[in-house]
């Protein structure tokens, strides 16, 4: 196909690549525009990989600004309600499963039998060496009668 790029070629500098020496496996790589400098006057428990301060504010505010801007659009909440989101995305290890929204997943056919099965066995046999030690309370039950204070 003459759109497909061709796939030889140098990379561009600064980079760094990473292979086996076997060969087996796709190389991966790392290109930077500036390669990692360790500066020695951020503030102390600041990373020395950390941009200059005045940089890294410009961002922040860059970011801000873009959330305020949105927030035009959507309304404040939901723009927080989406950034809560991106953070839920994951990989179930029980369903081996890839999963957008976390809830969602949760709520799932597959995930819901699995969480009822006794796939936790396992767990339940190390839990059950365990000692309970705790003082164990009895339910609070709603007294339906509420004491009065009147006369
Ligand atoms: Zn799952």
């Amino acid at each position: 196909v003459g759109t497909q790029k061709t796939r030889r070629g140098r990379l561009k500098k600064p980079f760094i690549k990473v292979e086996d020496m076997d060969q087996l496996y796709r190389p991966f790589y790392l290109q930077f525009t500036n390669m990692p400098f360790i500066n020695y006057s951020t503030q102390k428990p600041c990373s020395p990989f950390d941009v200059d301060k005045a940089s890294s504010i410009q961002k922040q505010t860059q970011v801000k600004l873009r959330i305020q801007m949105d927030g035009h659009k959507y309304g404040g909440s939901s723009v927080q309600l989406q950034l809560k989101e991106k953070k839920k995305k994951g990989y179930c290890e029980c369903c081996l499963q890839k999963y957008e929204d976390l809830e969602t997943h949760l709520q799932s056919e597959q995930h819901r039998s699995f969480s009822q099965s006794n796939q936790y066995e396992i767990v339940d046999d190390i839990v059950s060496k365990l000692n309970f030690d705790f003082v164990e309370y009895e339910r609070d039950i709603p007294k339906k009668k509420r004491i009065k204070y009147s006369f």
